[in-house]
């Protein structure tokens, strides 16, 4: 019991006396929001054009990019491009950091959001549909991440991270994405201490999140849980304030933190709620 009290007292001093968000921080600021076409990253897109931030984004449909490209400078953004790419290329994510240095003179954000399409069903042995989304989902991350670190560490920039609960927690359906969450969390997990051991001006925010409801999660889980869906724009406001304010962890919804207490701590428990949790029969 001491233990849980002293977590909650250390949790809320953290909440209440660390770095508060200054929104004119994010006037003129030079961001790349990947997965930007839609869901998350596109509110994001929409958020940091009202708080006047100069913004690139990128997904693979250009015609639905051209518009939020629009609406962002319609919302006050200082400018707003965009580039189509693929992040199963190879190329593309080089070429998209490119294009954002190029357009922007520099970056202060790099906001790695997108993914690839995955089933949500039992897995069934397709090992090159799990490779070609560590490709899109994981590889492509770190590869901008490496092409942007140096404008990173000279504007004192953030690099965040759009991770899930489920890179810290297994759950049925999604082996292929749990993977590439896994992974991503492991990476830059990694290169955070790195960074921070090098005295390096670049942080890296890694954002936890619980169901969202964007249309293509809301699609996956109809019928099939009841497990809370949560604002996608409230989502994108949380992921913003972690990567302004340096913060290493975002856990959104709150509870996505006690959730993964609770797996280290009750195991059992944990994966009797996880496997109740959905509808399914044999
Ligand atoms: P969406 O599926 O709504 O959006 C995915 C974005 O990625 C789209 O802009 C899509 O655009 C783009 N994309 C898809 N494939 C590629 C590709 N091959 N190359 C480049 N871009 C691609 O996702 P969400 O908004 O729901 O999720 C955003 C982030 O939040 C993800 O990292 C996800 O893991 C995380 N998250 C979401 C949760 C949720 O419940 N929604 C829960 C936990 C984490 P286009 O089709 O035009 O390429």
């Amino acid at each position: 019991r001491v233990l849980i009290a002293s977590l909650c007292v250390a949790y809320l001093a953290v909440k209440w006396y660390g770095p508060s968000f200054d929104a004119e921080s994010l006037k003129g600021a030079r961001v790349l929001v990947t997965g930007a076409s839609t869901g998350i990253g596109e509110q994001m897109a929409y958020h940091y054009a009202r708080f006047g931030a100069q913004i690139v984004i990128t997904a693979r449909r250009e015609k639905v990019l051209q518009q939020v490209a629009e609406k962002c400078q319609s919302l006050g953004a200082q400018s707003a491009f965009y580039i189509a790419a693929d992040m199963a290329s190879v190329s593309d994510p080089d070429k998209v950091v490119d294009f954002a240095l190029e357009k922007l003179g520099g970056l202060d954000y790099l906001v790695l959001n997108h993914i690839g399409p995955s089933p949500f069903s039992m897995w069934e042995g397709d090992v090159d549909h799990t490779r070609w989304l560590m490709q899109v989902n994981f590889f492509s991350y770190v590869q901008m991440a490496w092409k942007a670190l140096a404008s990173l560490e000279q504007s004192k920039g953030s690099l965040v991270i759009v991770s899930s609960l489920l890179g810290k927690m297994s759950s049925p359906f999604v082996a292929p994405y749990t993977s590439t969450k896994f992974a991503l969390n492991g990476f830059f997990g990694a290169l955070g201490h790195e960074l921070a051991m090098k005295k390096s001006n670049v942080s890296i925010s890694i954002c936890t999140l619980g169901l969202i409801d964007t249309e293509a999660a809301m699609d996956k889980v109809k019928g099939v849980t009841k497990v809370p869906a949560y604002p996608a724009t409230d989502a994108a406001l949380n992921i913003i304030i972690s990567g302004a304010t340096r913060q290493t962890d975002l856990f959104y919804p709150w509870f996505t933190q006690v959730v993964t207490l609770s797996k280290d701590w009750f195991p059992s428990f944990t994966s009797y709620v996880i496997q109740n949790s959905y509808n399914y029969t044999p």
